[in-house]
């Protein structure tokens, strides 16, 4: 297909005089005169002239240029880029969610507290807590609540020196960032050459000013940190409590518990494991759990169940930290998380962690003698490769990238983790069939024939997309949003 026809601007499209509406004469020209003259618009505005069908087609089209789960193979690294169920947006968007309203007296909504507690029992029973808060409204969000929740922790038992929280080299750059956030200097703690913890190196970092360590654990390379019961003694025995990034939580699910492993404090992304489609910005949830003891210090407000059987909102907990969020957080995603949890039952979600393992495993050995694997396995979820095995071609870890686009994938995460220079990072999801890893896997293989038989051809890719190559820090800068950007760009 002729594509270009579509790709051009809406305002390309214009023609004098065309026109794909009809408005009524406006009714009330009175109160037009009452408007100060200074206010009024000179000019007509310049706007696009043209038909109603061109509109429908243009916008038609233009959905069709992105790439999403919904239409192929998303095998994005460290960020879980699975299927999300539809029966979870149904939920979300019938008429008995729509219509509530946050103000709304308790006694009117019952089964929409219910539900909250629900899901906050629920995410306890998975992640091994006490008990859970669904106030933060992102992974970023919930890390700081942790933080927070873990100062509170310290200045309750009147421990004022902890100053520093610990995170490794690999960890999410959140970590680092909601540590900052929350007062704390960041000390990092060494990777080894297998992606796992430096246990001589944290044991170095770690003193009675340390407030907490942060892990994430499978770690950013996939790999599952053995050395947990261990780091868990050794933070503990200096006072610090340990906090889980549990952004990625699908490879533990029906595997381990963080809270059986010794972490005191985490968060979950229901945005990446509870079926809330994520990427463009939100709507989210990061709830946050703790473990015995710390329940106390979660934000205010809370949903509690009544002696009587019902439901009821609070905020008296004096030891709370207060509001992290409007009302209660994102609800609609919740009611995501609550479908997508019943709709698996416990034995559903006990197989969420192994599919996905053996889905990356999978992938991972069909592909390591063409890929430099410097790993080796077993992965969980997610696997890094560096680059191609053969360097000699000068084909890289972007080119690759980029050759996947024209065969319908999008590309895996690239050049992070910075532990390695041409990282791919794969992460098919337990969602994905054999047929579709079968049908990645011979991509890969090809791209991998043509980096030494046509290298031209991969490093010229993509040569089938809308887009080829943008300039994405020159796109993140200085962003054209409007068509005057655009035409001033040009000129
Ligand atoms: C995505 C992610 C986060 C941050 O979550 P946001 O919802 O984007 O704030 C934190 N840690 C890890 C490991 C992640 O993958």
């Amino acid at each position: 297909m002729n594509r270009t026809l579509y790709d051009k601007l809406i305002f390309d499209c214009s023609h004098p005089g065309r026109r794909g509406f009809d408005l009524p004469s406006y009714p009330y020209p009175d109160a037009l005169a009452g408007l100060p003259q200074h206010l009024m618009r000179g000019d007509a505005p310049v706007l696009p002239e043209v038909d109603e069908l061109t509109v429908v087609r243009h916008y038609t089209n233009q959905s069709t240029n992105n790439f999403g789960v919904d239409t192929g193979f998303y095998p994005l690294g460290s960020c879980t880029m699975k299927y999300n169920p539809k029966l979870g947006d149904a939920m979300a968007a019938s008429p008995t969610v729509a219509a509530l309203h946050p103000r709304q007296p308790a006694a009117t909504v019952q089964g929409a507290l219910m539900i909250y507690r629900t899901l906050e029992y629920m995410l306890a029973q998975i992640g091994g807590m006490e008990e859970f808060t669904l106030n933060p409204y992102a992974g970023a969000h919930g890390e700081l609540t942790g933080l927070m929740v873990i100062r509170a922790y310290h200045i309750d038992r009147g421990d004022h020196g902890r100053r520093r929280v610990i995170v490794p080299d690999s960890a999410h750059g959140t970590n680092p960032a909601s540590a900052a956030m929350c007062g704390y200097e960041v000390s990092e703690v060494r990777s080894l050459a297998d992606g796992t913890v430096d246990l001589t190196d944290l044991a170095a970092k770690l003193g009675d000013d340390v407030a907490a360590v942060m892990l994430t654990n499978p770690n950013t390379t996939g790999t599952f940190e053995r050395g947990i019961p261990e780091i868990a003694r050794m933070v503990h025995e200096c006072g610090a409590l340990l906090y889980y990034d549990g952004a990625n939580l699908n490879p533990m699910l029906g595997v381990a518990r963080p809270g059986d492993m010794g972490f005191d404090v985490m968060h979950v992304n229901l945005h990446k494991t509870f079926a809330t489609p994520h990427g463009g910005g939100g709507p989210g949830a990061g709830p946050v759990g703790v473990r015995a003891g710390l329940e106390r210090f979660l934000p205010n407000p809370r949903v509690v169940q009544l002696a009587d059987g019902t439901f009821d909102v609070v905020a008296d907990s004096a030891d709370a930290m207060g509001r992290i969020s409007s009302w209660l957080g994102n609800y609609t995603v919740y009611i995501r998380a609550l479908a997508y949890i019943l709709t698996l039952g416990a034995e559903g979600i006990s197989q969420v962690g192994p599919l996905a393992t053996l889905n990356a495993n999978y992938v991972m050995h069909r592909l390591s003698d063409l890929y430099e694997l410097p790993i080796p396995g077993p992965c969980k979820h997610e696997f890094v490769f560096d680059g191609l095995r053969d360097k000699s071609t000068g084909v890289t870890t972007l080119n690759v990238a980029k050759r996947l686009l024209d065969f319908g994938f999008h590309a895996p995460t690239i050049y992070f983790p910075l532990l390695f220079h041409e990282s791919l990072m794969i992460e098919p999801t337990e969602t994905e069939s054999l047929e579709t890893l079968d049908a990645f896997v011979e991509v890969m293989r090809a791209i991998a024939r043509e980096a030494s038989e046509s290298p031209a051809t991969v490093k010229d890719a993509p040569h089938d997309t809308p887009c080829r190559r943008p300039d994405d820090t020159e796109a993140a800068l200085h962003p054209k949003v409007t068509y005057k950007d655009w035409c001033d760009a040009a000129v």
